[in-house]
């Protein structure tokens, strides 16, 4: 075991799901570096949130679909300063619109952030894992990804491609006792969701069997579980925090 401190990095960690996870991977123990683009204030508020139940966290500005960006950001402040114990991709956006009438940079935003961006991270945390022989990779994909949503082609496209970089990924890395799975939320509550009219929002909790939205915790707690010594046989696999909806 490396004398390093054991560290997670979780992208877009500021806020809503991501700041949760990094709670709970700073309460399991973690030192949590965690990412955000555009909002430090709340980057500085989940740090402040993690330091205060004693854990050890950073705040990192880093824009996951700039790959020299994050190529940088694993050469200067991961390798050799800590032993990466686990990567979560979290960093997502949407830019709904119905297909044809989505513009090109809509699409390829949301295809940039969401699944280059998560690729662009797994491959520099990869590098430095193989070389550790350990390491724990999540990839946070969407139900939408898995069964399709009128209006987001692009996000579902990209949630999809992440289940495909996943599976391959873990074929890959196994060897070098890397796990790497994906954990597929429905519906949760955060500012993404939030942004729901009243209307759209009722559609979708009559389709989903525990008739609520869940919780960032609900994923958290999955997370956290999958980066823990408990789930070291779990791999390749799509998980799915849903509330029943896709099953
Ligand atoms: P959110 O509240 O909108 O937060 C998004 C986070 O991603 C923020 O920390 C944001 O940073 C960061 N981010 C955005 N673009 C980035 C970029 N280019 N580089 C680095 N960080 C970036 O989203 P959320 O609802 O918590 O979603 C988190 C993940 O779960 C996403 O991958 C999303 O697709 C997925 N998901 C969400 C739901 C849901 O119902 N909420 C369902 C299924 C899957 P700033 O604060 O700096 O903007």
């Amino acid at each position: 075991m490396s004398e390093l401190m054991h560290t997670a990095v979780v992208t877009g960690g500021s806020r809503g799901i991501g700041r949760v996870i990094a709670e709970s991977l700073a309460g399991a123990g973690l030192q949590v570096y965690l990412t955000y683009v555009s909002r430090p204030e709340e980057a500085g508020q989940t740090v402040d949130a993690i330091v205060a139940e004693g854990g050890r966290a950073r705040a990192f500005a880093l824009n996951v679909a700039d790959s020299e960006a994050v190529a940088a950001f694993f050469r200067d402040e991961i390798k050799d300063k800590v032993h990466l114990a686990a990567l979560v991709n979290n960093a997502g956006i949407t830019k709904d619109g119905f297909l044809i009438r989505m513009k090109d940079e809509d699409y390829n935003a949301v295809l940039d952030v969401n699944l280059k961006g998560a690729f662009n991270c797994l491959r520099e945390a990869a590098k430095i894992m193989s070389r550790q022989r350990a390491g724990r990779i999540v990839n946070i994909t969407s139900v939408v990804g898995q069964m399709g949503n009128p209006g987001q082609v692009n996000y579902s496209a990209a949630k999809a491609g992440l289940i495909g970089l996943t599976k391959s990924a873990a074929k890959e890395l196994a060897a070098r006792n890397i796990t790497v799975n994906a954990v597929a939320p429905g519906f949760i509550e955060t500012d993404m969701t939030r942004a729901l009219s009243d209307e759209v929002r009722a559609d979708y909790i009559s389709a989903i069997p525990l008739a609520r939205f869940g919780e960032p915790k609900d994923v958290a707690d999955l997370v956290t579980f999958l980066v823990s010594s408990k789930a070291g046989y779990i791999t390749g696999q799509v998980i799915g925090v849903n509330g029943g909806l896709y099953c």
